[in-house]
């Protein structure tokens, strides 16, 4: 019999009790299936059903076709990307929005939600020490927010016509960026139709892998005598990298007074700006028109749900708003209605899992819990900076350092070096007790270590440290580099 209200709470709670069982379990699978690619899709057969199947019979598929085939982002052992936390207090919450399912695109299709989008990003706003001015939204994805950030740069430069008249004939904008920023912003720039060769990259420099702050203010002047339109300038604060991060301060000071609309991607770092202690790392950020952070990276609020604050939301609105009749609202004013504020005209309500975990476990909670993860990615890079043969590559910036092995009999050979940590980083992945990835640095194969996982201790830090340890020392026992 196919599922109605009634079954649905017998399932709901068989639900929850799986989920309790497979977090509570987590530390004891590895965190990464063995790859093999099509073993899922063979398993599942290749027509859909004409007839509906018992409940039993598609749940015990789930656990056992699809859970062997996952990849745990929740585990804590997970030290690879960049976190993706979901707090069991944000996934009840989730629950509760996907029983409701509201379209939350107007404040009439959703008052409620609206209502307190505006009150939780405000409450995120205190509490990363953002000051009064900035009105947030919550959008799907860092991407999402910076292309609105990078259309309204584009609207603005163009006094407002790009949407109408497009791009052509109208010179060539630029937007500027660090070498270092995430690919959402290439990506944003291609999509804006400003085109890849006006995304103007500035070299980085120091241990940092800030922006050179002189180098921006020369492209711009230059762009300007050539005669292209310097647009915005998008900072970066954490990297995903290697947690490059510019001096915001003296780069937005720059592009202001050049006249440039200033957005800044703190997708990851920005969680721990919850912290006082680290909001050195984007001193200046209160110059910027538009700032994004990813709750749904490092502080628990489950995928998706991005924090999106802008100095001056009529920017935004006079960007993206479109009012056809249908979704005009008659007879209320003062209201807000944020599919205006992002590019997809439907929204979940995200904002309710914000409300359960900043009450749930208090700003204090939560920066105990980042706390935690700066001091044990620190733990970790002091042991590895003591193995013989290992290399920080770049430094802790918050809980994200890389490193590589480097064998005596082997340096100065850049590709043998690079074989050599491209075969510890499968090896530890394959043995599956904890998950890394990998990046370039100056041309380099080299490993992240990134702490983040919402269920991490100490004892997980350890177990890094003595797995990277046992692996790296039965590769270079092996001869090193011999391939
Ligand atoms: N910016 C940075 C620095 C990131 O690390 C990422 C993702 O890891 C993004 C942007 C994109 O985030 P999203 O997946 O929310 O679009």
């Amino acid at each position: 019999m196919s599922m109605d209200w009634d079954t649905f709470s017998t399932w709901g709670h068989r639900a929850a009790d799986w989920a309790a069982d497979y977090h509570r379990g987590l530390r004891d699978r590895p965190v990464r299936p063995a790859l093999e690619p099509g073993k899922v899709r063979a398993a599942i057969p290749d027509s859909p059903p004409e007839q509906a199947e018992a409940m039993e019979a598609i749940f015990k598929d789930f656990e056992d076709i699809i859970v062997p085939g996952m990849t745990h982002w929740q585990h804590p052992r997970f030290f690879a990307y960049f976190p993706a936390n979901a707090a069991p207090i944000s996934v009840v919450a989730e629950y509760l929005v996907s029983s409701i399912a509201a379209q939350c695109m107007l404040w009439q299709t959703s008052p409620a939600a609206t209502e307190l989008e505006g009150k939780v990003l405000d409450w995120l706003r205190q509490g990363l020490g953002l000051p009064e001015g900035f009105s947030g939204v919550i959008q799907d994805s860092a991407s999402s927010a910076t292309l609105a950030a990078v259309l309204t740069m584009r609207e603005r430069a163009l006094n407002w016509q790009g949407n109408k008249q497009g791009l052509a004939g109208n010179g060539r904008l630029r937007v500027y960026a660090s070498a270092e920023v995430h690919s959402s912003i290439d990506r944003a720039i291609w999509i804006s139709g400003i085109g890849e060769e006006n995304l103007v990259r500035i070299p980085t420099q120091g241990p940092s892998r800030g922006l050179d702050v002189e180098a921006l203010q020369g492209a711009i002047e230059l762009d300007r005598l050539e005669g292209f339109i310097p647009a915005g300038f998008i900072g970066n604060v954490g990297g995903t990298s290697a947690g490059a991060t510019d001096d915001l301060q003296a780069a937005i000071a720059v592009a202001k007074a050049e006249g440039l609309y200033t957005h800044v991607d703190a997708a990851w770092a920005g969680s721990a700006m919850i912290c006082p202690e680290f909001r050195h790392y984007w001193e200046g950020v209160e110059q910027a028109d538009s700032v994004v952070f990813n709750p749904h990276k490092w502080l628990g609020a489950q995928f998706d749900c991005s924090a999106h604050f802008v100095a001056d939301p009529e920017s935004l609105v006079k960007t993206l708003a479109i009012q056809p009749e249908y979704l005009k609202t008659q007879g209320a004013d003062g209201i807000i209605n944020y599919s205006e504020w992002s590019i997809p005209l439907g929204r979940r309500f995200r904002a309710l899992k914000l409300w359960f975990l900043l009450r749930g476990h208090g700003l204090e909670g939560l920066r105990t819990m980042i706390r935690n993860h700066v001091s044990w990615a620190g733990k970790v890079h002091d042991a590895i900076s003591a193995m013989p043969a290992m290399e920080i590559v770049t430094p802790p910036m918050l809980s994200l350092f890389t490193f590589r092995l480097v064998p005596e009999a082997l340096r100065g050979d850049a590709a043998a070096l690079d074989a050599l940590n491209m075969r510890l980083i499968e090896a530890v992945n394959n043995d599956g007790r904890i998950y890394l990835t990998q990046t370039k640095i100056d041309g380099k194969f080299v490993i992240r270590f990134s702490a983040g996982a919402w269920t991490m201790e100490e004892q997980d830090a350890d177990t890094a440290i003595s797995v990277i340890a046992e692996i790296a020392a039965n590769l270079t026992d092996q001869g090193g580099g011999a391939a």
